[in-house]
């Protein structure tokens, strides 16, 4: 059923630790099972996507999100012959390494760490199943392929890039993952801008007024009403996205197919040193994703009403890190003793943001309660 330009497990560039290959599975089977029973996984259901956790039981988390990307991913892949097991591993994965509230957590964290080489939820991502889930007797993170991590590591600073070795060496080369990693990076990009129009809908901070400019959207919307005049407004909402998500996911899957072929791509070797992504929209469908994109940046993200509960959550990051960094003693035992292994400043500050990095919003908020009992 795989495309010969597929990731094929039998030709994986394996795992950091060598292990037996399993018995009843694929090597990316076992990646994607191992995400799964992860805590970084579980956590996700308690961190926020653009609305904070507690504001209504609808809106996306970052757990609904990443299930969302798998499932655009796999039908893709399905369709082009790619590795399912693999797309689904990378997209599970693919935010491990988000901080409490979002966006603006994790520039807040990237503020605390100015001086401390920064922090990227993107590396984070990458650090949590290399290093921070210890479940394992005999190595520490997840042990994972080759392929899953460099799906998870989209993009890079040629610093990073040079510490992180044979992982790091395609942003120094300026070469292509394997498909399946550029295909995720879009479905992340599809889940996303369709589930915040449904959002931002549902919360009122969009109207349907304003997205009857954005050609993506009003395309559809107007298909649906000349179609079915008297439907009710939810169900054209859903009825338009739906559609939406499909119109891009089609016209992905035939411009890849047919990029692949001219390109004349035979191994996933191939598709790694062409010169540009390979999984890519028509310039058509691609202003009209990269037009829907804007619209949300100026008119969802940076709503009064989103930036204003944001602003208390950046000053909860800054308050818990300088805590922490001033009292090591109120942290955790188990980072107690990693903070007290280290003697310099920019070990332990990275201690620290690991812990903050892993909370959930409503404990971050629980620990900030604790630690500031009079607010
Ligand atoms: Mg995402």
């Amino acid at each position: 059923m795989l495309a010969p330009y597929a990731a094929h497990a039998a030709s994986s560039r394996g795992r950091r630790h060598p292990e037996a290959s399993p018995a009843n599975r694929s090597e990316y089977q076992r990646d994607r099972d191992r995400i799964i029973h992860s805590a970084a996984f579980r956590r996700l259901e308690y961190k926020t996507q653009v609305f904070i956790n507690h504001e209504g039981d609808l809106f996306r988390t970052r757990l609904t999100h990443s299930i969302e990307v798998a499932q655009i991913a796999r039908s893709i892949a399905r369709a082009l012959g790619l590795n399912e097991d693999l797309t689904e591993a990378i997209a599970l994965a693919h935010d491990l390494g988000h901080t409490p509230f979002g966006h603006s957590g994790q520039e807040a964290l990237n503020e605390c760490l100015h001086d401390q080489g920064g922090f990227e939820h993107n590396l984070q991502s990458l650090r949590v199943v290399d290093v921070l889930e210890e479940r394992y007797a005999e190595f520490p993170g997840l042990n994972l392929t080759f392929e899953t991590r460099e799906g998870i590591l989209k993009h890079c600073s040629p610093k990073k890039a040079r510490e992180l070795g044979e992982l790091g060496k395609r942003f120094l080369e300026k070469t292509q993952p394997g498909l399946e990693a550029q295909l995720v990076n879009i479905a992340d990009e599809i889940a996303y801008n369709n589930h915040d129009v449904d959002d931002g809908l549902r919360s009122e901070l969009l109207t349907i007024d304003q997205l009857e400019h954005v050609s993506l959207f009003s395309g559809r919307y107007q298909e649906v009403m000349r179609r079915y005049p008297d439907i009710p407004p939810r169900r054209a909402i859903y009825e338009t996205i739906r559609r939406m998500i499909n119109h891009v996911v089609t016209d992905l899957i035939e411009n890849s197919r047919r990029r692949i072929s001219l390109a004349e791509i035979k191994t996933i070797e191939d598709a790694r040193r062409h010169s540009e992504a390979l999984i890519a929209y028509t310039p058509e469908v691609a202003e009209q994703s990269r037009e829907l994109k804007r619209f949300l940046r100026q008119n969802l993200y940076a709503h009064e009403q989103v930036t204003r509960i944001m602003g208390e959550a950046v000053k909860v990051v800054h308050e818990l890190f300088e805590s922490f960094m001033r009292t090591p003693a109120s942290l955790p035992p188990q980072y107690r003793e990693k903070l007290r292994e280290q003697n310099e400043t920019r070990e332990q500050a990275r201690i620290v943001a690991d812990y903050i990095a892993g909370m959930t919003d409503r404990y971050a908020m629980r620990e900030h309660a604790r630690l500031f009992p009079d607010g």
